[in-house]
């Protein structure tokens, strides 16, 4: 029924030949096609530009007032690639092996060759746009290592990388903007697809201040990043949610992996029952941070009193080849093995320590202030803490998204022209994903991936010539939208919103986060019904006549 759509061939010439072979459209063709793009982030920025740059109209929509605020902002710690700038034996081969064993073999090995092979260009692409990657003292690029790798290959930029990246590619859009070849609409959100005849062919969207509109393309890609906010407390926004997809979900597009949320070791634990976000403390900390725990768990000590004898440096003891900077997963297994036995440390004994100590005594205040000043700043400034003299305090937290819309080798959906690219597809490179790689993929898949794939369908578009909005489908999708707004207010219940949110990520956590169990899954499947049924018989939309 799936068809992934490899290419034949040894696994290195995959792409090659595909990109030798693929259908083209002429330069003089392109301008009568039309792409939707639903995303400002690294993955919608830089497909619109690309498709703007080659020629083609495009339309561009993300909720936020202004593009650049798309999540790919947070990003802190760096970006993935194979230069071999350190000379420590990385290559395409090296990197494709180390995400696929880091996604636990379950990714389609032609896309992560090819995310390997690409990673390089990224580099020199984002370097021609300016952004301002660390360098060393000779003025190489400097790298650095994340986890599950014996090499360095994450380029960083301070604790901006994703900041910096996405500036990059906003002025690749803005520039196309200002040539007119793509139109912008910030504050607008895709509430329904359109399909004609089986394919993608336009979208309804909120217009944020006013109301409804519909859009019409020939083909539309989701750039809509990931939802581990489900979980509530996670290091997103509260804008990645999987509002997009599962609206493409519905209109028949599969879901694949969409259990695996990658949950990080390096969050801030939580503090309060208000808090609604944690902040990320970048997976770069543990280059030179060690984890630790005291040895008994009565210890009531301050940190900087308990002696080295007494502390369990769990990582470095049960996995020495990579210690602290074993995988994501199973750093965040350790870290909840420990909490959950009565070790964890802080107000709430709900967090280990990430000790910088060593380092600094080492290499100095100065050097790790250079490279991690504004993750000591951000910790600082919501702790109260000075982790230059004290460890600091972290915890495992929901992050990042791997499962997301089933693609195929060409970054589209089952549903004929919807395409999904960055975290909203279900990663190329698995189950746990190593570190560094998602700001990769997003800028892979907008620069070098799905600028090649979409035209192979376009091709075929030439003649369809504009699409009708006054056909029937964009009628009955927009009555559906305001069908299920209207069933929203008329509610009129007095439970807020986040109220349900935030029992609904308490359930995934604590069942389906770090370790599931059968019993524990099916606890959990007759909680969220209960929560769902509450839901419509209690939600209260502010704003509605009961408010008035
Ligand atoms: C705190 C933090 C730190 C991270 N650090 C790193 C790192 O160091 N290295 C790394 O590789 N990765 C990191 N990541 C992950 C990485 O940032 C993301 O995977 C990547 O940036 C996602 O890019 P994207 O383009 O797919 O989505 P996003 O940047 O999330 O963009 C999504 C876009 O879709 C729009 N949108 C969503 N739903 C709708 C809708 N219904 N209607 C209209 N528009 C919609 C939004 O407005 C937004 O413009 C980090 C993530 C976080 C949260």
């Amino acid at each position: 029924m799936l068809e992934s759509k490899i290419p034949d061939g040894p696994l290195e010439q995959k792409w090659g030949h595909y990109r030798s072979t693929v259908k083209l459209v002429s330069p003089a063709n392109r301008k009568k096609l039309h792409v939707i793009v639903v995303g400002t982030g690294l993955s919608g920025s830089s497909l619109a530009a690309s498709l703007g740059e080659a020629g083609y109209q495009v339309t561009c929509f993300c909720f936020q007032d202004t593009a650049r605020r798309a999540h790919s902002v947070a990003a802190q710690g760096g970006v993935n690639a194979c230069k071999n700038y350190k000379n420590d034996g990385d290559t395409v081969f090296r990197m494709f092996y180390d995400t696929i064993k880091g996604g636990d073999f379950r990714s389609r090995e032609a896309n992560v060759y090819r995310l390997a092979e690409c990673s390089a260009q990224l580099i020199d692409q984002a370097v021609a746009q300016g952004v301002p990657f660390a360098r060393e003292y000779s003025g190489y690029l400097g790298n650095r290592s994340f986890g599950g790798v014996q090499v360095s290959r994450t380029f960083y930029a301070r604790g901006q990388t994703g900041q910096q990246l996405l500036l990059g590619a906003y002025q690749a859009l803005m520039r196309q903007v200002a040539a007119g070849r793509i139109q912008l609409f910030p504050r607008h959100e895709l509430l329904d697809l359109v399909l004609i005849e089986g394919k993608a062919r336009g979208i309804i969207v909120r217009n944020m201040d006013t109301g409804a509109v519909e859009h019409r393309a020939h083909a539309v890609v989701l750039a809509t990043g990931g939802f581990g906010k489900i979980y509530y407390l996670s290091t997103l926004a509260m804008g990645c949610n999987a509002s997009a997809i599962w609206r493409a979900h519905k209109r028949g597009a599969f879901f694949a992996n969409p259990s695996w949320t990658q949950i990080h070791p390096t969050s801030l634990p939580q503090s309060g029952e208000y808090q609604s976000k944690l902040t990320l403390m970048s997976e770069s900390l543990r280059n030179d941070g060690r984890i630790w725990v005291p040895k008994n768990n009565a210890e009531q000590r301050a940190p900087n009193d308990i002696p080295e004898s007494e502390r369990d440096y769990y990582l470095e003891r049960r996995y020495p080849a990579f210690g602290n900077l074993c995988p994501r997963d199973i750093a965040s297994r350790a870290a909840k093995e420990r909490i959950d036995s009565g070790y964890g440390v802080g107000p709430l004994k709900n967090a280990v320590y990430l000790d910088l100590s060593r380092a600094i005594s080492e290499q100095g205040k100065g050097q790790i202030e250079e490279k991690y000043g504004i993750l000591f700043r951000t910790y600082q400034k919501i702790t109260g803490i000075d982790a230059y003299t004290e460890p600091m305090r972290i915890s495992p937290a929901a992050h990042f998204s791997m499962g997301g819309l089933w693609v195929d080798y060409e970054l589209m959906t089952n549903v004929p022209e919807l395409y999904a690219i960055g975290e909203a597809n279900f990663a190329d490179h698995g189950a746990n994903r190593l570190g560094a790689n998602s700001l990769l993929q997003a800028c892979v898949d907008g620069y070098f991936i799905a600028p090649y794939t979409i035209p192979n369908y376009l091709a075929d578009e030439i003649k369809t010539g504009p699409v009708d909005v006054n056909h029937s489908a964009f009628t009955a999708a927009e009555n559906s939208v305001r069908q299920q707004l209207q069933r929203l207010l008329d509610i009129q219940g007095t439970m807020p919103a986040d109220q349900f949110h935030k029992a609904l990520g308490r359930i995934l956590y604590d069942k389906c986060g770090l370790s599931r169990s059968r019993a524990g899954l099916e606890e959990v499947i007759a909680s969220i019904r209960t929560l769902r049924d509450q839901f419509y018989g209690e939600l209260s939309v502010p704003g509605g006549p009961r408010h008035e």
